[in-house]
């Protein structure tokens, strides 16, 4: 197990980033005693973590392979499904994190990927709850579970079995519903779905934006300081870190940074070359017509239907671009014509659709420790298509590391000198 050094443990803190991630990491340094200051060029969760579809997954104990079989990658190369789509302009800076992410997604390397990333979702809602104690959420979280519907038998049969496989493996409990049972969950589905599944653990939460949020205030309630500017200069300074920003400069002994899909930017300046690359994904509301009672995966499609304070929120799969190049929402599109069989959904209500960015590795495990070579630098970023799930258990593996406790599980596998 590696130790956190206990030499000169800072008492202030400068959390980069208020998404989930870096806000849970500023509530947990402040449980431990530190003097935190939060910095987000906006205000908190209005980024990644505003805008996804709000699951605390405690079913995905897999991170998503990169597809294997031949079928799947010849309808990701010619975009003919709603799940995938790229950017030509954008591959060869993607290929060497790509080839990693195959590489990852294979027999030898995948399974071990799937226990350290298992070990982390294992604690996703304790730690939720763990941070919602004494704040007022029963508004927003729910614990509805979680719904994967199947248009065609022969999917839903092999789900099904891989259904039971991870009940066997990881304790993932789940129930089988056919056509009636998906009718009766749903009684707002148009049509008779081939069957479906219940992962039963789930949460959901329905503004993901207004969770982050109650943290952040939970936060700034227990003395913590929360500013809101644009960081753009990190540089050490003296013993510590300087962070200048146009509404003044910034100092503490150590920082984290925890800048999601931005991230990959900061640690290229500092020095690091980590297969880093961005998943964006959309949403759009809708007015609803038909409301479901919990979020649904179109399993065969991959996009969700989410119940949300602002009505039906459709998101998307992954979109293979650079993180800041111009919106494409071409998926949107064809989730909406697959999505409207399903349901009665009303007027868009997004002019245009959110567009966020899902923050990747090449090997589907986050980044979280120690910069390894800027003493007082650390990173948590990388938490792909579960961040707003491991938030907690992130912010508390990398405040116990910053403080020199004895981490709540083995932090070997997330640390960035993997790469
Ligand atoms: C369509 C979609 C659906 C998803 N669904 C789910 C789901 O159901 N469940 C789940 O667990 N995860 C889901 N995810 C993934 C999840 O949203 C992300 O993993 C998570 O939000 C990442 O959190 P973060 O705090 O690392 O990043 P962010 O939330 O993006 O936070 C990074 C912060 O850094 C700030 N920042 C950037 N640059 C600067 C700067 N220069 N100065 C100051 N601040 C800066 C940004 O303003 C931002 O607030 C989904 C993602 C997408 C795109």
């Amino acid at each position: 197990m590696v130790a956190a050094s206990s030499a000169a443990l800072p008492s202030s803190v400068i959390v980069l980033g208020a998404g989930m991630v870096g806000t849970c990491t500023a509530l947990h340094l402040q449980q431990r005693g530190c003097q935190v200051l939060l910095i987000d060029r906006r205000q908190p969760g209005r980024e990644t973590s505003y805008g996804n579809a709000g699951l605390i997954q405690r079913e995905s104990v897999e991170p998503y392979p990169f597809p294997r079989q031949w079928r799947k990658l010849w309808q990701v190369l010619w975009q003919s499904g709603a799940d995938v789509h790229y950017h030509l302009k954008a591959l060869p800076s993607l290929i060497g994190p790509l080839w990693g992410y195959y590489r990852h997604s294979g027999p030898t390397l995948y399974p071990q990927v799937v226990q350290a990333y298992s070990r982390l979702i294992a604690h996703c809602l304790t730690e939720h709850q763990a941070l919602m104690r004494g704040i007022v959420t029963h508004d927003l979280v729910a614990p509805t579970g979680y719904l994967d519907g199947f248009r065609t038998s022969a999917a839903w049969a092999a789900a099904v079995q891989d259904a039971q496989r991870l009940a066997d493996a990881f304790g993932i409990r789940h129930e089988v519903l056919d056509s009636v049972g998906m009718a009766e969950a749903e009684p707002a589905l148009r049509v008779r779905l081939a069957g479906g599944l219940l992962w039963q653990e789930p949460w959901a939460v329905n503004d993901p934006g207004a969770l982050v949020g109650r943290y952040a205030d939970a936060f700034v309630q227990r003395g913590g300081t929360q500013v809101q500017a644009d960081a753009r200069q990190l540089q050490p300074q003296g013993a510590g870190w300087q962070v200048q920003t146009p509404q003044g400069t910034f100092e503490a002994p150590a920082v984290v940074l925890a800048l999601g899909p931005w991230a990959a930017g900061w640690t290229q300046t500092l020095g690091y070359r980590m297969p880093l690359f961005v998943k964006r994904g959309y949403h759009q509301h809708y007015a609803a017509g038909g409301r479901l009672n919990r979020p649904l995966l179109d399993a065969e499609s991959g996009y969700v239907l989410a119940p949300m304070q602002r009505g039906m929120r459709l998101t998307t799969g992954a979109e293979f671009a650079r993180v800041d190049a111009p919106p494409t929402p071409v998926q949107v599109a064809k989730a909406e014509a697959l999505a409207r069989e399903w349901l009665d959904l009303r007027d868009p209500l997004d002019d245009p659709p959110w567009l966020g960015a899902r923050p990747c590795t090449a090997d589907m495990l986050p980044v979280m420790g120690p910069a390894p070579r800027h003493p007082g630098l650390w990173f948590n970023f990388g938490h792909a298509h579960q961040g707003f799930t491991l938030g907690p258990v992130a912010g508390r593996l990398l405040a116990e590391l910053i403080t020199g406790e004895t981490p709540c599980l083995d932090p070997t596998p997330y640390r960035a000198s993997r790469f």
